[in-house]
């Protein structure tokens, strides 16, 4: 079968990058999304999508699957308060019970330990594939992220974020890090108040500044002649059968082409579930805004315990954090977005926390097994890429590469992790 032109549903960071990878691979590409493409901070409808207002880290140390043992205890606990930095409202939505039991089910040493050697595999391989964009010339770089620091309020604090690196480097994974005292983390990081108290540095982690990336990528996917279009809602994927697919949005546009990638974050299932993909992609919902504090960081900063991230953009600072399992087109709740300025206004000095823009909220598409879904369906072209949670970005070039690999019949082996008829 050869595959000359794809369309990829979805202009996020996993949707741009497989049509990238694509053209790589000499098949012509259509991006289509319902909204726009994130050119700059002040287009509303590019903000819609999960890769936009995100902390932009690539962070093959902290990128780790969430079904956890200690992230059981802890949801149960905080689940319900609306403060808390993960939130369920109560619901009587079937679907989200039924991928909340799942995801209770995954939360076992068992299961953590082989996510993470999947991870391992992975993560070993993802920083590459950026390096392989800017190569093909995509303008917007990764910066490296040097210190990288996590902070704590107290030493025995830290020693959860220590166990988890035992575990990484017990299934493969690669974590350079150094334990810093109190004095120590404040000469590396001005900004963090007399609260912090002991500190990690992390080393051979980057970051990026989302918005700016993002529109880089669309521009060098249309610079190498793919088409991007926009306000193209997809209602359905139609494959007849007669070699061509057709992909159909809510006003009656059609796209036909050889195969169609499903990347659409968090609406995946709705796509996906006629080609047999079961596995459920639920949105956990995240926040961020910006503050421009009177000597900008430049490097990100990590609270583990408040999941709290914070990331230099250009020009301002990017507070991002909550995990929200809730229908992904609720609007923004303001409660979530006071929560985070409350615990990390101890945390850091110099910043005027009335002074915020670009409150946003965005959701992370959630798989209950904390694996995402990259592959192959039932029909032959159609394909998925997504499901990537909490780590879309850092995975978002290197499931491109894997994937327009399998559209073009070279699939990696490391796919069986993340197939998704699983
Ligand atoms: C607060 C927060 C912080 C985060 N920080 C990080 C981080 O530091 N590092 C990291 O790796 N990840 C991070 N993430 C996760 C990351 O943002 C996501 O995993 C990633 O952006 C998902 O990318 P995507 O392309 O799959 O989805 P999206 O970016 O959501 O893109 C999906 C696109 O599909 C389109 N779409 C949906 N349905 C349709 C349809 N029917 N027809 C046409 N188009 C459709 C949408 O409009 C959207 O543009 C964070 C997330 C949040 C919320």
């Amino acid at each position: 079968m050869t595959i000359r032109r794809v369309a990829v549903a979805g202009a996020g960071i996993v949707g741009l990058s497989t049509a990238w990878f694509l053209q790589d691979r000499g098949v012509a590409v259509t991006v289509v999304d319902r909204t726009g493409v994130a050119t700059d901070a002040t287009d509303p409808t590019g903000r819609e999508r999960a890769s936009w207002g995100n902390a932009g880290w690539l962070a093959p140390a902290l990128t780790l699957p969430l079904p956890e043992p200690s992230v059981l205890k802890y949801g149960l606990r905080a689940m319900f308060d609306p403060s808390s930095p993960v939130y369920v409202p109560p619901t009587l939505d079937p679907k989200l019970i039924r991928f909340l039991a799942d995801f209770a089910r995954h939360c076992t040493t068992r299961h953590q330990m082989a996510a993470l050697e999947a991870f391992a595999q992975v993560n070993r391989v993802a920083l590459g594939a950026y390096d392989d964009l800017a190569d093909g010339g995509v303008a917007e770089q990764t910066r490296d992220a040097d210190p990288f620091l996590a902070a704590f309020t107290a030493e025995t604090d830290r020693d959860r974020l220590l166990e988890e690196f035992d575990h990484v480097q017990a299934t493969g994974g690669e974590v350079d890090y150094e334990v810093l005292d109190a004095e120590a983390v404040h000469s590396l990081e001005p900004l963090l108040s007399d609260k912090v108290r002991a500190g990690v540095r992390i080393r051979g982690q980057r970051f990026i500044d989302p918005p700016r990336f993002v529109a880089s990528l669309a521009d060098a996917v249309r610079a190498r002649g793919g088409e991007i279009l926009t306000g193209f809602d997809v209602t359905e994927v139609r494959d007849p059968g007669n070699g061509v697919v057709d992909v159909i949005s809510t006003n009656g546009d059609n796209v036909s082409v050889d195969a169609v990638v499903l990347a659409t974050g968090a609406h995946l299932n709705a796509l996906a579930h006629d080609f047999g993909v079961r596995t459920l992609v639920q949105a956990g919902r995240g926040y961020s805004f910006s503050v421009v504090p009177d000597e900008l960081p430049k490097n990100p900063v990590y609270f583990p315990v408040q999941r709290v991230a914070c990331t230099p953009l250009h020009d301002r600072f990017r507070i991002a954090g909550m995990m929200e399992f809730r229908n992904p087109d609720a609007p923004l709740d303001p409660r979530r977005i006071r929560a985070i300025v409350d615990t990390t206004r101890p945390l850091l000095r110099d910043v005027d926390w009335d002074d915020r823009s670009e409150a946003w909220v965005g959701s992370r598409p959630c798989t209950a097994d904390g694996l995402p879904l990259i592959g192959g369906t039932r029909s032959p072209r159609v394909f998925v890429a997504g499901g990537h949670g909490m780590w879309g970005v850092a995975h978002g070039p290197l499931t491109g590469r894997l994937l327009a690999g399998a559209v073009t019949g070279h699939t990696d082996p490391v796919l069986r992790h993340f197939d998704p008829l699983r």
